[in-house]
């Protein structure tokens, strides 16, 4: 079996990425990775991602209003006529930002409920978004909360998962995938580094978030899909596998979180 990197998680249907979507794709192609997922948070994302994607194996979307993006929320019945499509996976990205603005929790907490009935009436997964207040930590509390309260059928991931080992582990209980993006490789990335000590190999998805938060080496550069190959194999090299024998997990476990592919 080809083995090859994911990238689960890439915002590029806007902006630079977007313009550059050549060469980003060549350069994913040359550092192996074969599989990206797109996020796409606006219709005007998704018609971008789809004019370049569609029929393509190696793309796949999630849809869903982001948090901060609330006022997307206005065309959720277009979003929804899209869920079916073949390449649309997930509902995401979705989810609770307390970091902007605290004063929208509420509608925050009801647009996702909306979104987390939508992916269980097509029986899709989530990608769940959450960042805590620049000083506190309750996103995560209430997104666990409204996980409880809210079951997803079919799960989910918490991308570029940042909080503590005692919330992965809930998390975790719960049947969530982690999402595991540059911030593993920073030097003050060491919480995320004992989530990984402790997650089950099943459970591990790789991820980019670009244009934001690239690894090592490129921290503090514009991010792209072809940079889950180095978080790739940090991981690798700091759960002693091999980088085959990650890429042949992840690829597993994004095809079971993934039931539509
Ligand atoms: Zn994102």
């Amino acid at each position: 079996m080809e083995k090859y990197w994911i990238d689960s998680h890439a915002h590029i249907a806007y902006g630079e990425l977007f313009e550059s979507w050549d060469e980003i794709v060549a350069n994913a192609r040359d550092l192996n990775v074969q599989l990206i997922n797109i996020i796409c948070g606006s219709l005007e994302e998704m018609k971008q991602a789809l004019s370049k994607i569609e029929g393509n194996p190696q793309f796949h979307i999630s849809l869903g209003v982001h948090p901060t993006e609330l006022d997307n929320y206005k065309d959720v019945k277009t979003f929804e006529s899209f869920l079916t499509h073949p390449q649309v996976v997930c509902v995401g990205e979705i989810g609770i930002d307390m970091y902007w603005d605290q004063t929208q929790l509420q509608k925050q907490i009801e647009i996702l409920v909306a979104q987390i009935n939508l992916a269980n009436q097509y029986q899709l997964p989530i990608a769940v978004h959450v960042r805590n207040e620049k000083d506190g930590s309750t996103a995560i509390d209430t997104v666990i909360d409204v996980l409880k309260k809210h079951p997803v059928d079919n799960k989910g991931v918490i991308h570029c998962y940042s909080d503590t080992v005692e919330n992965a582990k809930i998390l975790l209980d719960m049947g969530y995938y982690l999402g595991f993006g540059g911030i593993t490789t920073f030097k003050n990335g060491g919480n995320v580094r004992d989530v990984l000590d402790i997650i089950p190999l099943d459970r591990i998805l790789t991820e980019t978030d670009s244009p934001y938060l690239a690894p090592m080496p490129k921290r503090g550069k514009r991010n792209e899909p072809a940079y889950v190959s180095y978080t790739g194999e940090y991981i690798a090299n700091h759960l002693n596998m091999s980088v085959e024998e990650l890429q042949e997990q992840v690829m597993k476990n994004y095809k079971t979180m993934y039931k539509k592919i």
